[in-house]
């Protein structure tokens, strides 16, 4: 077996792993990545794309910035479009001017990875088999192979990065941590389509046959969602059908959709999930692997990078000081924010959808929320400090 050793033991390069070990070296602090699958995989992997304006302010400071203010679209509002009538929420003006930017998770990905990189950072991309262990002691390890060879990695703390479907929360002894989730009867038929955008801004429409969204990766690439069912069987949806739904959902007067060729396609499932702690010993739970929202409030990356700034501040305490204070508050801190934000896209996907199970008096309510939410400048005020993102709470 070879020994190597670190600081701190990431495992998963998504954006919570490459934020976290990014933000460490900007410290001094050592950080070695581990991630199972191939640096291309993960950078070509097609996600997110909208950016809270703290999430852009941090990637600024951190230097890593600069493609994303020269190729992300900085908007300031979004449309919700209902009864075939479009109302806008206007951000820069109930926030004091704050927006988002629309710029794709994997371009994210691939400015920290180049960033990492090019700082002599350890990303170690197809390892295979990671076992954190001994987090419950003050000597954890990180046991895994690459290419055939057997790895223990020692650090001093491990943070567990690696989204929802990893190893580090199943590797928590059962009965520490307590999961909180709630399943939707809905999922969303996403596209990527070669076609200018519509509309300037995101379009959430509430439709009879259910929510579409109009979103973009560039300004010449749509994004473009359907409410589905969970189990979609996407053989049965031609690109032409899908077309002709989102023309039916997203119709209103005056406006056009603009069709092109389909890039790629896929069906989302819609979960709202927490576990409470978010650390246990020397192991820290940090993004998916904690918490999954479902993206009508487009939160999951930047709740991802909320922990780990957090986990960040509480590990430069330790090594400058020796104080494990901050780390101790670490879960408690990181659980105010998540449950705002799980408060929030549960709203959102409440307000917007159309329920299995629904009635008449259901669609009715969700209409008058809507209409609420359009007509009043305090509603409106609410919506927006969401979605451009709430400020940072440190205790
Ligand atoms: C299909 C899909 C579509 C999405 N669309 C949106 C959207 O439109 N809007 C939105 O806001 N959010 C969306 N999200 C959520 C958003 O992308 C996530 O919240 C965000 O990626 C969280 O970042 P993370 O770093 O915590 O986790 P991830 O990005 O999942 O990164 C975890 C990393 O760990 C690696 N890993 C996993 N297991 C192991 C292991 N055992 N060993 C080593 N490495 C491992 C993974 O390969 C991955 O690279 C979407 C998520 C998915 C899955």
């Amino acid at each position: 077996m070879q020994k190597l050793r670190t600081q701190v033991g990431i495992v998963g390069a998504g954006p919570a792993g490459l934020v976290l070990s990014h933000l460490l070296h900007l410290e001094g602090i050592d950080s070695i990545v581990l991630e199972n699958r191939s640096r291309q995989y993960v950078q070509e992997r097609v996600r997110a794309g909208v950016l809270e304006q703290g999430t852009v302010d941090l990637l600024t400071q951190m230097g890593v910035g600069d493609r994303l203010r020269k190729e992300g679209l900085v908007h300031y509002g979004i449309e919700l479009r209902f009864r075939g009538r479009g109302h806008r929420i206007d951000f820069r003006e109930l926030t004091g001017g704050k927006g988002i930017t629309i710029y794709a998770q994997a371009e994210v990905v691939k400015d920290l990875n180049d960033a990492r990189i090019a700082a002599g950072g350890q990303v170690f991309f197809d390892v295979e088999d990671v076992r954190p262990c001994d987090f419950d002691t003050s000597e954890p390890k990180i046991r895994y192979q690459k290419d055939g060879d057997e790895y223990e990695l020692a650090c001093d703390f491990v943070a567990g990065c690696d989204g929802f479907h990893g190893i580090c929360r199943p590797s928590i002894p059962a009965g520490v941590l307590t999961e909180y989730e709630r399943e939707y009867p809905f999922g969303w038929l996403g596209i990527l389509a070669d076609a200018a955008p519509s509309a300037e801004e995101l379009v959430y429409c509430y439709h009879d046959h259910g929510f579409a969204l109009l979103s973009m990766r560039t300004s010449q690439i749509g994004r473009l969602y359907l409410q589905c069912k969970p189990d979609e069987d996407l053989t049965q949806w031609s690109d032409e059908k899908i077309w002709q739904e989102l023309q039916l959902r997203l119709a209103s007067d005056g406006w056009k959709l603009t069709e092109g060729p389909v890039l790629q396609k896929g069906v989302t499932g819609m979960r709202s999930f927490v576990v409470e702690p978010m650390q246990y010993g020397r192991l820290f739970l940090a993004g998916d692997s904690a918490h999954i929202v479902p993206p009508t409030g487009a939160k999951g990356l930047n709740l991802a990078v909320a922990d780990v700034q957090v986990l960040a501040r509480g590990l430069t305490q330790f090594y400058k000081t020796g104080s494990q204070d901050f780390l101790n508050q670490y879960s408690q801190v990181c659980l105010r924010r998540v449950w705002k934000v799980q408060r929030f896209s549960w709203w959102m996907t409440s307000m917007l959808h159309r329920f299995p199970e629904g009635n008449p008096f259901d669609e009715r309510r969700q209409l008058a929320e809507l209409d609420y939410v359009t007509s009043s400048r305090p509603a409106a005020t609410t919506l927006a400090e969401n979605y451009v993102g709430l400020p940072m709470e440190w205790s």
